[in-house]
C-alpha cells in the first residue's frame, strides 16, 4: 500500500536538497503537473530536483522506507502522459533536469557519458564540438532529456540507419527502487553476465528505477548532408522510392519521413514563417536526408542524381534538394512542426503505431478508409517514419463539431478500430512513444497474457512496493 508523504519526510527532503532542489510553490510546480498536450493533469506535494546521483539515492531510499511514490520527469514531452503524476497527489515529482552535465566525450571510444537531465540538442552540440555526432533526433530535441529518451526508448528521425535509443545506449547508471545504485556505465561493447538490467531499464518509463546517467554511442560527423523534399502520389510510391534510393545510395539515406498533404497544410496554416516547398499540389510528400562521409563526393550531387532517376521512372512527381543549410533546416522545420500544428488545431485521437514496413502503405490507406467510413466527417492525418514502419495515425473530429464532445463519444471506438487493424497487420500499438497512462487499457486489451504476466513479474521483483511511477506502463490486474 502506497502512502502520502508525511510532513517529516517532506522536511527531511527539504533539508537534504536545499532551496534549489525542493519546492512546494504551486506556481513553480504548475507547468510540470500536466503533459505537453494538456490532456492529463496531476497533483504533487512537492517537486524534488536533485543535483547529483547521491541525492537521487537518498531521495529514493527515504521514499522507499516510507512507501511514498515517485514520478520521474525529464523534459515533460511525453506523448502518453508518462511523466504526469496522478490527481490524488500522493506521489512526489522527481525532476532530473538539474543533473545536466555531459560528464565526458571520448572521440577515441566514440562514447559520450551524459547525465539524465542533459537536453538532446545540448548533447548534439557536445558531440559536434568533439567532431562526432549523436545520431538520434526528434521534434522535441530542445526539451527532451537523456533520461526521458532512455526511459521511453525514443525513436525519431534517424532510426532507419541507427536504430532507436536501445541501439545507442552502451551503459547506464540508475538508482533502483530500494535506493541502491546500479553502476552499469562502463561502455563495454560485450558483456554477457546474464540478464541485462540496462535493457530492462531502457523503455521502462521510470517504473523500475531512476536513470541518472548514460554512456551513449557516437558516430563520425558526416562530411556533408543533404535534405530533399519530394512530392508523390501515394505511400506505396513513397516506399518504392525509398527502396530505389537505398539501392543507389546505400546507407547514406538516414531519414525518410512521410507527410500527407493535409499535415503539410496544417503546418503552413499554423506555424509562422513556413512556406510550401514545391510549386504544385501533391497528395503525399517525403522528406529525405542523406549524408556522405568526409572526403567523399558531396551528398547533394548523389541525392540529386538519384532523385532525377526516380522522377524519370515515375516514382516521384516533383523534388527539390535544399541548396544550403538554411533551406535544409526550413524543410526539417516543416516535418518537425506537424505535432505542434496539430496541437494548435485542437484535440484529436492519437495513435503511434508500427507495422511491418512492407505493410505500411496498405495499412495507411485501408485504416484511413475504414475510419472515414465508420466515423462520418472524421479526418485522418497519418504521417511518420515510413522506413521504420511507424505511422502517427491521428484522427481529427469532423469540421464544425465540438471536439471534446465528439472525442468523449467516439475516441475509444476510433482507437479500437485502428489498433485492431494494427493487430491484423502484425504490428504494435506503441511504436516509439511508450504506454504511459494513455495506452494502459489498450495494452491490457491487446497484449498476449504471457507478455502481461512477464511485465508484472519483472515489476514486482524489482519494485515490490510499487513506488516507481505507479499507474504507468503496467496494466493493473
Ligand atoms: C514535438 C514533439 C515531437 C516528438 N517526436 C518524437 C519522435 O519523433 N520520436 C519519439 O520517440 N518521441 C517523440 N516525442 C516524444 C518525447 O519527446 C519522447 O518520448 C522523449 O523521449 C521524452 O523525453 P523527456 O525528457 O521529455 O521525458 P518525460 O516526458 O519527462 O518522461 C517520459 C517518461 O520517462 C520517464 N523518465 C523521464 N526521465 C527519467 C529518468 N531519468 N529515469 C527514469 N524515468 C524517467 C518518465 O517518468 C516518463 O514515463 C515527441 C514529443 C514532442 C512534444
Amino acid at each position: 500500500m502506497l502512502r502520502a508523504p508525511s510532513p517529516a519526510l517532506l522536511e527531511s527532503l527539504r533539508s537534504l536538497l536545499g532551496p534549489r532542489g525542493f519546492t512546494r510553490d504551486a506556481e513553480v510546480l504548475a507547468p510540470w503537473l500536466s503533459d505537453w498536450r494538456s490532456r492529463y493533469h496531476g497533483r504533487s506535494a512537492a517537486l524534488l530536483s536533485p543535483a547529483s546521483t547521491a541525492e537521487v539515492q537518498a531521495i529514493v531510499a527515504r521514499c522507499s522506507a516510507e512507501r511514498v511514490a515517485l514520478v520521474p520527469q525529464g523534459g515533460n514531452t511525453s506523448m502518453v502522459g508518462g511523466a504526469t503524476p496522478d490527481p490524488d497527489g500522493g506521489a512526489l515529482l522527481l525532476s532530473l533536469r538539474r543533473m545536466n552535465s555531459v560528464r565526458s566525450v571520448s572521440p577515441e571510444d566514440n562514447v559520450a557519458v551524459a547525465e539524465a537531465g542533459v537536453i538532446l540538442s545540448d548533447l548534439h552540440d557536445a558531440a559536434a564540438a568533439a567532431g562526432r555526432r549523436f545520431p538520434l533526433s526528434l521534434g522535441a530535441k530542445g526539451s527532451a532529456t537523456v533520461g526521458g529518451l532512455v526511459s521511453t526508448n525514443a525513436g525519431g528521425t534517424q532510426v532507419l540507419r541507427f536504430g532507436p535509443m536501445r541501439s545507442l545506449v552502451l551503459g547506464l547508471e540508475a538508482v533502483l527502487p530500494d535506493g541502491s545504485l546500479f553502476e552499469g556505465l562502463s561502455a563495454l561493447r560485450k558483456d554477457n553476465r546474464g540478464y541485462d538490467l540496462k535493457q530492462l531499464l531502457i523503455g521502462a518509463e521510470g517504473t523500475l528505477g531512476i536513470v541518472t546517467a548514460a554512456s551513449l554511442k557516437l558516430v563520425a560527423a558526416p562530411g556533408s548532408r543533404s535534405v530533399a523534399w519530394v512530392g508523390l502520389g501515394s505511400p506505396a510510391a513513397a516506399l518504392a522510392l525509398l527502396r530505389r534510393l537505398e539501392a543507389r545510395l546505400g546507407e547514406a539515406v538516414e531519414s525518410f519521413e512521410l507527410v500527407p498533404e493535409d499535415a503539410l497544410a496544417l503546418v503552413l496554416a499554423g506555424i509562422p514563417g513556413t512556406r510550401a516547398p514545391l510549386a504544385g499540389a501533391h497528395r503525399w510528400h517525403v522528406l529525405v536526408e542523406s549524408v556522405a562521409p568526409e572526403g567523399a563526393r558531396d551528398s547533394a550531387e548523389a541525392l540529386q542524381e538519384a532523385l532525377a532517376a526516380a522522377l524519370e521512372e515515375g516514382l516521384a512527381e516533383d523534388a527539390l534538394v535544399a541548396a544550403n543549410e538554411a533551406q535544409a533546416s526550413a524543410l526539417w522545420r516543416l516535418r518537425e512542426s506537424i505535432a505542434e500544428a496539430e496541437r494548435l488545431q485542437g484535440p484529436s485521437v492519437k495513435h503511434d503505431v508500427s507495422v511491418p514496413v512492407s505493410a505500411m502503405p496498405a495499412f495507411i490507406e485501408e485504416a484511413r478508409a475504414a475510419v472515414e467510413e465508420r466515423f462520418e466527417g472524421a479526418r485522418v492525418v497519418a504521417f511518420g517514419h515510413l522506413g521504420d514502419g511507424n505511422v502517427h495515425f491521428n484522427v481529427q473530429p469532423p469540421a464544425g463539431m465540438a471536439a471534446e464532445t465528439w472525442l468523449a463519444g467516439q475516441a475509444e471506438a476510433v482507437t479500437r478500430l485502428v489498433h485492431d487493424r494494427v493487430g491484423e497487420a502484425g504490428g504494435s500499438i506503441s511504436a516509439e512513444h511508450g504506454i504511459g497512462q494513455m495506452k494502459l487499457g489498450e495494452l491490457a486489451r491487446t497484449a498476449d497474457p504471457a507478455r502481461l504476466a512477464a511485465l508484472r513479474a519483472i515489476k514486482n521483483a524489482l519494485d515490490p512496493a510499487g513506488i516507481m511511477n505507479p499507474g504507468k506502463l503496467i496494466p493493473s490486474l
